[in-house]
């Protein structure tokens, strides 16, 4: 059976692969990995930092413009004093139907995703019906503060904003049985399950994730919470698709988690 694929999760920042070449090529780069491995959509997220490796949302919406099955999420810095990517730019964006939703970075920022900064961010998305996403669990830097990624934090974003809806991403990792437990039991909590490994998945991690995937299945209930991303160019797409294919899955929630729930959430 073909299947569709969307991959939810994303980046053209400048590393791994797309070290040091320019924005356009990158982007090139990611529609070439997605026709290689059949990835008929992809939601590339911008960074809460704009710098020279890191675009900003308008640099990558001019460059992705002839690309109709590639779209934006953007992210949102608390710190960000040079005034870009900002919350009236997105609310044009957002009424032009030109960004998928907003980001933001809790641990990578040291504020907690229920810091009384972030509302703004929150108002924005439920206004215009958006998906928030949360980053949760390691930040693999050591500048990273973890306790404020951790996935507990977003059971507050959820009971404080029942009409927001949340997508947790990475599965909070290492932290799974927290992270099940927040999608359990708040029905506006989705999670992606990007960014689990550095590269390719060894045999044995492997094993080990199809086991939290197939627990957090199991507990949570319904594969409607979950969502198909892989962090690209962080973790390879060919090594992601071979490891969701470990999963125990019948077709309909194979279709669901691959591409179902991500054109229902982002409305693609
Ligand atoms: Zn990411």
């Amino acid at each position: 059976m073909t299947q569709t694929i969307i991959d939810c999760h994303v980046h053209i920042n400048g590393y791994e692969s797309l070290k040091n070449i320019p924005l356009d090529e990158r982007i090139k780069a990611l529609s070439d990995t997605m026709q290689a491995n059949n990835v008929d959509q992809a939601v590339i997220i911008s960074s809460y930092k704009v710098n020279e490796e890191r675009p900003s949302t308008s640099q990558i919406l001019e460059y992705i413009k002839n690309n109709d099955n590639i779209h934006v999420v953007a992210g949102f810095s608390i710190d960000n004093h040079d005034g870009k990517n900002t919350i009236e730019e997105y609310r044009k964006y957002l009424k032009d139907g030109k960004i998928k939703g907003l980001k933001i970075y809790p641990g990578y920022e040291h504020y907690y995703p229920y810091d009384p900064k972030y509302q703004k961010v929150i108002d924005l998305c439920i206004e215009y019906d958006v998906p928030l996403m949360i980053h949760t669990g390691d930040t693999y830097t050591p500048k990273g503060k973890i306790r404020y990624a951790h996935p507990i934090n977003v059971d507050d974003v959820a009971v404080d904003n029942p009409e927001l809806k949340i997508i947790t991403c990475h599965l909070g990792n290492p932290w799974f049985l927290d992270c099940q437990e927040i999608i359990y039991k708040n029905k506006n909590v989705y999670a992606d399950i990007s960014g689990l490994v550095l590269g390719d998945f060894t045999e044995f991690y492997e094993k080990y994730l199809v086991g939290k995937i197939t627990d957090f299945l199991n507990y949570a209930g319904e594969p409607k919470y979950l969502l198909y991303g892989t962090d690209w160019p962080i973790s390879s797409m060919k090594s992601y698709l071979n490891f969701v294919s470990k999963l125990d899955l019948n077709d309909q929630e194979r279709e669901l988690i691959m591409f179902e729930n991500s054109k229902r959430l982002f409305k693609l």
